[in-house]
């Protein structure tokens, strides 16, 4: 079929591309013999020819002439007709819903004869009040005059007449009305109100196409995610008039409840009023249910209808009415947009309804909409005091007494304080107290800082780069711009979706999905729902899922998240804190047995911790990552630790220790630790390092099948860029392994593998399959490797300006990208497996709990996803997803 115009009956609902979501469903409600006034829809294709060439498409014009003819037989009325006039609503409708965003002129067709007609048959006073708000509605969205300048002129006389609403208008006031519009249209367009109802219709049709460019509208498809090409359809459709009496009225429904996902209908109705006195909220509703009272056989069809729309789209559907004299209208239907909550409820509600199976139900909700459920948050009802507003960077809500440093956020928690940890910035000698504190919140930074990814990584509130704040630490204090000032040990509340911060102590609402999961009874429909779905995409999914996990207690919760292994045990953390004299001495060693002293104190150390975690992870696999960042970070700060020597020398209190450790720091020193001496490389440098830690972790291994349990350490080299690297390290490694083994007397099974991080060991992972028992591609360092940037420096550099611009649509340390790292990891799969078919592989970093990153590792052929603990549960629901929408394309 061609053309830029459809009748309603000619459409359907697979059609939005062309008529827009609100045209494809009325032609849905047509078909189902739903009682739709009748009407028109022209394409979104007609748009996309205006907005292209400045006018509307050749034919176009005619093409509405014959549809407006056959709507005019249909309703045997004639648009404008002075005696009985046929009006019509002019409606804008994209293919997504962008509610509000775009114009609809209501009334078309009214004019100084019509009027006359309408009111004969209506009242005078329903159609002169009828023909003011077309010159209202007129005058701004196609003549564009201010709204204000209409609505001056009605609050004077209303004013004048002294009354406070619409109602306390006599007719002749609406009739003075009428003509003071008509005034302000001349005087503010220069030209008359149009009395053509044929133009009329003209040009509200290119206003709803103008309106497709609105900043407004722009904004909300920025936000959105949608195309700026795709253009809105207009529908035209006979008016119906639910402001005609106390038998008429508007409303809003839901055929269940978007907020709880409850099942029963919920919604709004106004009597005598149209269906913008519904929404814009100048008059109260009453409940849906008060209807049956009003008008019970209009209540009860309306019912059918909905019951009749939910089984037909299967999902649950919103709906806008109106009742006209006793007769039922639907004016619109789509599937409602619902909370998190509502999602799940839904879903599981419907597959138990059999109005959807169970692959559909977890198909309908999203990780991301699960991870919302996860996170404690502030009780709406209360009323808050917001301090400032910062960047959302880890969700949650947090309440606690502010500290200023790590230090003290370690020690107040000890003694039983809630504390939020309020730095400039993070970095990892903060780790401590982030540990300890229930939220952080710096003044700089933003969503990928330290702050915001080590907060992530925990499942803890964080706000960063809220800037009106001057952390003042030698006054102990922070001063808010503008504000407060908030001494250390002042009550704040964070809340980590928003960004806001509050003074004092806002009520927080704990999440009872997180309670479940913690293995605590709770009732609660939603986690009834959430347990269900993720039971089913358990048995769906393909892909198993690690976590990143790098204490006994991180993993023991873990495990009860739904971990299937540890993807991913750092290490670094063992070498901070008190033990950081341990790693002090071995830098500062002067010969071998100073350092094996050294390295002979840190052995228990590690033993123990790693026989906890093998102890929690019992039967599953550990993967161990050796010792990866720069020695440094272990180290005293050069520029502190040399104006702390030389204020030493100039008192006379030197001593040699200090200047030996500060020529060690200095030695140690690089202009570009991340490029440096690190993950492996520091291995082979410190060869005393790698085989303590593989002894640790190999003896926790005898030790715990020495008591008979079952653990599976998988010890990973990090940053490895050649084979070469791998096969010494390897050898260091057999080794240590046959030492302990001929010491226990009995073997210690165990893989090693390599981290594929750098992007010239994914380019050679053939090569490198040849040492490796398996793969974990590190997506984070690969990312900053594979662009160049700096992944601690994205915030300061141009990194903000990119993603404003445009260059980037997201950043590719949040969600992979597929083309460049993503290629990188294809090839890196396809060259390790033709050598190795057995390969493990599987990915660590923040990608591992990333939706969209997800469906790229299940595509990409992956043996597990490796994510925080808290976000488990999302990656168990999306690797399931994955699967899923890959049958569908199939
Ligand atoms: P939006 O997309 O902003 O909801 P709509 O096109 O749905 O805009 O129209 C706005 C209001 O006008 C709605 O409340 C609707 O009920 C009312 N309306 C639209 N068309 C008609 C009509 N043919 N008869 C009566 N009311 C209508
Ligand atoms: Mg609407
Ligand atoms: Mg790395």
């Amino acid at each position: 079929m061609t053309g830029f115009v459809r009748d309603f009956a000619e459409g359907d609902r697979s059609q939005a591309d062309l008529l827009g979501g609100k045209g494809a469903n009325l032609a849905e409600m047509c078909r189902l013999g739903l009682p739709v006034p009748p009407g028109f829809t022209i394409t979104t294709e007609a748009c996309r020819a205006y907005l292209r060439d400045g006018v509307v498409p050749d034919g176009l014009d005619t093409e509405v002439g014959e549809h407006l003819a056959r709507l005019e037989r249909q309703m045997d009325r004639r648009l404008g007709d002075p005696s009985d006039p046929l009006l019509v609503s002019v409606r804008s409708g994209s293919k997504f819903s962008m509610p509000g965003m775009m114009e609809t002129v209501l009334d078309v067709g009214l004019n100084d004869d019509s009027v006359n007609g309408l009111a004969r048959h209506g009242g005078e006073r329903f159609a002169l009040d009828s023909y003011r708000r077309l010159i209202q509605m007129f005058g701004s969205t196609v003549l564009g005059i201010e709204p204000k300048v209409f609505a001056t002129a009605l609050a004077e006389l209303k004013d004048d007449r002294s009354s406070v609403d619409d109602a306390g208008l006599a007719v002749d006031d609406l009739r003075e009305l009428v003509s003071t519009y008509q005034g302000l249209v001349l005087q503010h367009a220069g030209r008359g109100f149009p009395q053509d109802p044929r133009e009329q219709l003209d040009l509200a049709v290119r206003a709803v196409f103008d309106s497709w460019h609105t900043p407004r509208a722009t904004f909300y498809r920025q936000r959105e995610h949608i195309s700026e090409d795709l253009g809105t359809a207009v529908n035209v459709q006979a008016m119906v008039f639910g402001n005609r009496g106390a038998s008429s009225g508007s409303g809003v429904a839901f055929t269940r409840d978007p907020a709880t996902g409850a099942s029963g209908v919920y919604g709004d109705y106004l009597q005598h009023a149209q269906g913008e006195d519904v929404v814009s909220g100048i008059r109260n509703t009453v409940p849906l249910s008060d209807l049956i009272e009003l008008d019970k056989p209009s209540y009860e069809e309306l019912l059918r209808n909905m019951a009749a729309l939910e089984r037909h789209y299967r999902d649950m559907c919103d709906i806008e009415f109106t009742i006209e004299a006793g007769k039922l209208w639907m004016l619109q239907t789509r599937v409602g947009k619902r909370t998190p909550e509502a999602a799940f409820r839904i879903a599981h509600a419907m597959a138990g309804e059999g109005l959807v199976d169970l692959d559909e139900a977890v198909l309908r909700v999203t990780g991301a909409q699960l991870a919302r459920l996860m996170f404690p948050r502030f009780d709406d009802a209360v009323a808050k005091q917001s301090l400032t507003v910062g960047i959302g960077a880890s969700p949650g809500a947090a309440v606690g007494r502010v500290v200023l440093d790590a230090g003290t956020a370690v020690t107040w928690s000890e003694r039983g304080e809630d504390v939020i940890l309020v730095r400039e910035e993070t970095n990892p000698d903060d780790l401590q107290g982030m540990v300890a504190a229930c939220g952080t919140l710096t003044s700089r930074g933003g969503k990928t800082s330290h702050a915001a990814v080590v907060a992530r990584g925990m499942g803890r509130p964080c706000v960063c780069g809220a800037e009106a704040l001057l952390v003042d630490l030698v006054q102990r204090q922070v001063q808010v711009r503008g504000g407060p000032v908030l001494h250390e040990g002042d009550v704040v509340s964070l809340d980590g979706t928003t960004g806001e911060v509050y003074a004092g102590a806002v009520p927080v609402v704990d999440s009872a999905v997180v309670r479940y999961f913690d293995g605590k009874a709770v009732e609660d429909p939603v986690v009834d729902a959430v347990a269900a779905l993720l039971t089913h995409a358990d048995g769906v999914r393909r892909m198993e899922v690690h976590a990143n996990a790098d204490t006994p207690e991180d993993a023991a919760r873990a495990r009860r998240f739904g971990a299937q292994g540890i993807g991913l045990c750092r290490t670094e953390h063992m070498f901070l804190g008190p033990r950081r004299v341990l790693v002090e001495r071995l830098v500062l060693a002067t010969n071998d047995s100073e350092r094996d002293a050294a390295l002979a104190e840190m052995l228990p150390l590690q033993r123990e911790d790693f026989t906890r975690i093998l102890a929690e992870m019992d039967g599953l696999p550990v993967t161990i990552r050796l010792i990866d960042p720069p020695l440094h970070e272990f180290l005293p700060d050069l520029t502190q630790l040399s104006v702390e020597v030389a204020l030493d020398d100039e008192q006379g209190r030197g001593n040699p220790t200090r200047h030996r450790l500060l020529a060690a720091v200095r030695a140690a020193h690089e202009q570009n630790p991340m490029l440096g001496l690190r993950g492996v490389r520091l291995g082979l440098v410190i060869p005393g390092l790698v085989a303590m830690q593989a002894r640790a972790i190999l003896e926790a291994a005898a030790d715990r099948l020495a008591v008979g349990g079952d653990p599976r350490p998988e010890i990973m080299v990090p940053l490895v860029s050649t084979v070469g690297e791998l096969a010494r390290m390897r050898q260091v490694l057999a080794g240590v392994a046959e030492e302990v083994e001929s010491r226990r007397g009995f073997a210690v099974p165990h893989r090693v593998g390599t981290m594929i991080e750098v992007p010239r060991a994914a380019l050679t992972a053939d090569q490198i399959a040849s040492e490796a028992d398996f793969f974990s591609f590190g997506t984070n360092d690969l990312t900053q490797m594979t662009w160049g940037f700096s992944r601690d420096d994205v915030e300061a550099a141009f990194f903000p300006a990119y993603l404003a611009e445009g260059v980037l649509a997201v950043s590719p340390f949040e969600s992979l990208d597929t083309e460049g790292v993503g290629s990188l990891i294809t090839t890196a799969v396809a060259k390790g497996r033709q050598v190795r078919p057995n390969l493990a592989l599987g990915v660590c970093g923040e990608h591992g709990g990333d939706p969209d990153s997800i469906q790229f590792f299940e595509s990409a052929g992956l043996d597990y996803v490796s994510c925080s603990p808290f976000r488990l549960p999302v990656a168990r629901l999306e690797a399931a997803r994955a699967v899923l929408r890959g049958d569908a394309r199939r």
